[in-house]
């Protein structure tokens, strides 16, 4: 019989951390603590398969699942000694949590203190010995119960949660302005008036068989994986729909039974800068909700536990420290502690930010911790971008007014316009991708995500550093101040108060992430740490822990790395950045950049008229062109340096209005109607596909010739200084062998007459861009000429796909949400389509040349995913923007080590890899003798 229930607890505990694909995350964990010896109250969990059943059979259960279900019950039961629904004892009561494999902080439902009733109520009050307690459980429990079960929470912003406002009155009836204050006698009549309030808007009693209850509960949880927030926090994060979430049934603790109980989540290192240390909040006389939602001000465990509650600090500790070293990774724990008791709820892998994914992973290899590939696989490789952004610092604050401060939850810089509700603040970005937007809350809530997503930063002004918006926005790698109890907002009248001041919607403010501070206006940005090291020089290494982290990294990674790591750049700056972010040469200069320095010379030789205008014309570009490749060699010191000939269509270098067209013609001395016939006949259609790429240089040979002619010259007069030099000159847009011959034929021309002319020959490559599908499916032919590939991902894409790069923003974001693409393919490799015809080429380039170079100079070449496939179709380097090289370096070396992983798996399980013996590799057992 299948089994869809598994047990955890210290009388019995079925799974453990290996089977989250099962259990969940939170499942695979729970049953791990329990096993080596952790306080963790029983329970169970139903596995992820159910959750897959569920959508597969109109939301129906397996029919083995009922009596899986019961049998676990009563395991519980028996463990914590105390039965489900008593009404004699002291009751067992349970919660309900979803659990998917990967953690989805509060984007699904859960369900606490199921099994009260009106008379199991009774019997807590009594045995309990507090019966504000009891009934404010209940009360609490049909709250939630009634949102997340029976669906009474509200759908739109205008909507009132009748819970709430029963609450709000019955406060003002009370002349009381905090929950905790209410007696309980407000709190039975407040259940009376609630369970009304569910027989009105459902027509239904509210349920009183705890069993009941329990599928209420399950059922919720599973249909919570389906809701709007899950399913855009998947797309967000690349987690597939198909996975299901589990359901954990957990015995209650309390930390809400009086002051020696409490609840809280910590992080065993700040998961903000990663610095070494438990940080966390957590609330005396509290449910677990309380504290995550921001409702109540939580304390700092790391100030004050320690004196609050000595006993459970250390114990709590204890445990903090030994799941570190168990899980050798950061860890997120929710815990309780029920009359000093302390019980662990929940540990997972926290959620970081770049900056401290980055620290805590040096930090714990030189701990000897984990070892320096452990390091590199765990950090999101686009994640370490954010210590290359500015930062507020110097000469950008000055005069600028600090108006409130708060808790630095997120690192990062950001400016921006106030907005107060994630749908405006969604449809003001949709409006202009460029806004930039803070989302101001009172706190925030899964339900702001995709505002919080659209934001450059977040501003709260309750939550400490485990709120919902800090572990959102440190995971999003958005700055991030909250708790920022200065700040009044009226969500009203779109306000937010600060003292006497008052700010509107659309008023600007800035945040500092780094420092929890916040200010009127916008403020400029300096560079990061690691760019003041790397590009200004204005700060020591020495001085720089953040950049000695980075450095550090980076150096491992090029440690394992196979795959190349070049830079797309087009001038001396760039290239000189570039190398100080590691990149070993350059993959593309578009030298059409270069023209736009000179563009009324460059116009000049676009409106020639005959072959002899136009080699006049060209002179002076020559001079220019050459002084630019001679800057780049220089600054790239010997690396090799791929030039790509003139790539788009002239008409792209013109001027279209009249007064402009007019100015130039004064400027050249001829007609204005010349200068607007000629624009007009290189006016085109779909500019993307017509005379641009190679087939400028076919039809105008001179403009190759110039070209080529200015790099070889370059290359010399640069060899001559001392400097080596091996340009790759690299022909765009070839389809076809006999473009590419034609091409090449004026390019070695050029070459070999400069060179002979200087007496210096330098190393040079002659290759090819691949971005056509005819260049791939032809390869083989290709490679006859051409001595390296550069894919050229953007315009493979675009006619792979037959979707414009410059206009498919029309119904991008439809096909993601309705899940036809999985990422967008200009910014993610579509690796089954685009990836397939690079295979083609690749596998029919090397069968003609075994030893091409084959790269990758698309905008794909900084993107992890994308890396990681070149790594594994042999690509020989990657090539991007000089930001992007960290996120390559990175990438690559975690590809590397993956290769490396599955080869040692694939060996140990199919042992010798030329007779394919069993794992064991000993001289009898293998049968050709080379052990494995
Ligand atoms: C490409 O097409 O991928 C490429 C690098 O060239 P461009 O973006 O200049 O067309
Ligand atoms: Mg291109």
């Amino acid at each position: 019989m299948a089994k869809y229930v598994y047990n955890f607890g210290k009388d019995g505990t079925d799974g453990d951390a290996t089977m989250k694909n099962l259990l969940g995350g939170k499942g695979a964990n729970l049953a791990e603590m329990a096993k080596i010896g952790l306080p963790v109250p029983s329970g169970f969990t139903i596995t992820t398969e159910v959750c897959t059943y569920f959508y597969a059979h109109g939301q129906q259960y397996p029919p083995e699942l009922e009596a899986q279900v019961n049998e676990a019950m009563a395991a519980i039961e028996k463990t914590m000694g105390k039965k489900f629904g008593d009404t004699k004892d002291l009751p067992l009561l349970v919660s309900c949590r979803s659990g998917a494999r990967e953690s989805m902080p509060g984007m699904m439902d859960t369900v606490l203190n199921i099994g009260l009733n009106d008379k199991t109520v009774e019997v807590l009050a009594k045995k309990s010995g507090d019966e504000r307690f009891a009934w404010d459980c209940y009360r609490r429990f049909i709250q939630m119960y009634g949102g997340v079960v029976l669906d009474m929470k509200p759908k739109t912003k205008t909507d009132h949660d009748p819970f709430e406002e029963l609450l709000e009155k019955k406060k003002e009836k009370a002349g009381v302005t905090e929950d905790a204050d209410l007696k309980p006698e407000h709190l039975k009549e407040l259940v009376k008036e609630f369970k009304a309030a569910v027989k009105k808007q459902t027509g239904k009693d509210f349920p009183d068989d705890p069993m009941e209850q329990v599928w209420g509960g399950v059922g919720a949880v599973f249909g919570s994986w389906m809701n709007d927030r899950a399913i855009v926090y998947r797309r967000m994060y690349g987690i597939p729909h198909e996975w299901g979430t589990a359901v954990n049934v957990q015995a209650m603790v309390f930390g809400n039974m009086g002051n020696d109980c409490a609840t809280g989540v910590a992080l065993t290192r700040n998961g903000a800068t990663g610095e070494k240390g438990i940080t966390g909040d957590y609330l005396i006389n509290a449910q677990g909700e309380d504290v995550v939602a921001g409702i109540r001000m939580p304390k700092k465990i790391e100030e004050s536990l320690p004196k609050d509650m000595p006993r459970s600090w250390n114990q709590f500790e204890q445990v903090a420290l030994r799941l570190e070293n168990h899980y050798k990774d950061v860890q997120d724990i929710e815990f309780t502690i029920e009359n000093q008791n302390l019980w662990m709820l929940q540990t997972r892998n926290a959620k970081r930010t770049g900056f401290a994914a980055v620290r805590a992973a040096v930090d714990m290899v030189n701990e000897g911790l984990i070892t320096p590939e452990m390091a590199i696989a765990r950090i999101p490789a686009n994640d370490i971008t954010q210590l290359l952004q500015p930062v507020f610092s110097g000469a950008g604050l000055k005069g600028k007014q600090e108006i409130a401060k708060g808790i630095n939850a997120g690192p990062g810089a950001a400016t921006g316009q106030i907005y107060f509700q994630p749908d405006d603040a969604e449809a003001a970005f949709n409006k202009d991708n460029n806004a930039k937007i803070i989302l101001v809350r009172l706190e925030t809530t899964p339900e702001d995500l995709r505002g919080m997503k659209v934001a450059k930063g977040i501003l709260t002004a309750r939550g400490g550093a485990a709120s919902h918006a800090a572990l959102v926005s440190r995971q999003m790698g958005k700055a991030c101040v909250c708790g920022c109890d200065a700040i009044g907002i009226d969500y009203k009248a779109e306000t937010m108060t600060v003292g006497s001041k008052t700010f509107k919607k659309g008023d600007w403010i800035s945040v500092d992430g780094f420092t929890g501070k916040v200010y009127e206006g916008e403020v400029p940005t300096s560079p990061s740490e690691v760019l003041q090291v790397l590009f200004e020089k204005s700060l020591k290494p020495k001085d720089a822990p953040l950049y000695q982290c980075f450095q550090q990294l980076m150096s491992w990674s090029d440690r394992f790395r196979k795959l190349g790591v070049r830079t797309n750049a087009d001038n001396p700056k760039e290239s000189t950045q570039a190398v100080a972010l590691g990149a070993e040469g350059i993959g593309l200069t578009r030298t059409e950049h270069m023209f736009f320095d000179h563009i009324d010379d460059f116009r000049k030789m676009i409106l020639s008229e005959t072959v002899a205008d136009r080699e006049k014309a060209l002179q002076p570009l020559l001079k220019y062109q050459r002084e630019d490749f001679e800057g780049i060699f220089r600054a790239m010191a010997g690396r090799p340096v791929t030039i790509r000939l003139l790539d788009p269509p002239l008409h792209e270098f013109v001027p279209h209005e009249d007064k402009e067209q007019a100015d130039l013609a004064k400027k050249m001395g001829i007609k204005a109607e010349d200068v607007k016939r000629r624009v007009m006949e290189l006016h085109e259609f779909n500019p993307m596909l017509g005379h641009r790429g190679c087939r400028l240089g076919v039809v105008y040979p001179e403009i190759t010739r110039m070209q080529a002619t200015a790099i070889c010259q370059a290359a010399v007069n640069v060899m001559k200084e001392g400097i080596d030099c091996h340009p790759e000159i690299m022909i765009p847009l070839v389809g076809n062998i006999t473009e590419y011959r034609n091409q090449e034929k004026i390019i070695r021309e050029a070459a070999t007459k400069v060179f002979k002319d200087a007496g210096v020959t330098p190393d040079y490559l002659v290759g090819t861009m691949i971005e056509l599908p005819r260049a791939c499916v032809t390869a083989d032919k290709i490679a006859e000429g051409a001595e390296f590939f550069s894919f050229g991902t953007n315009d493979l894409t675009q006619t792979g796909l037959g979707i414009s790069r410059d206009d498919y923003g029309t119904f991008i974001n439809e096909y993601r949400e309705m899940d036809i693409f999985s990422d967008d393919p200009f910014q993610t490799l579509d690796q089954e389509g685009i990836g397939g015809l690079m295979k083609i080429a690749v596998e029919k380039g090397k069968s003609t040349r075994s030893d091409i170079k084959l790269g990758i100079c698309g905008e794909h070449g900084g993107d992890p995913a994308s890396v990681k496939f070149c790594h594994k179709i042999g690509l020989n380097y990657v090539s991007c923007s000089p930001l992007r090289l960290p996120v390559a370096r990175l990438a690559a070396a975690q590809a590397a080590i993956q290769e490396k992983k599955e080869k040692a798996t694939k060996k140990s399980s199919s042992g010798c890899e030329c007779c394919k013996d069993g794992g064991c590799k000993c001289c009898c057992c293998c049968k050709c003798g080379c052990r494995g």
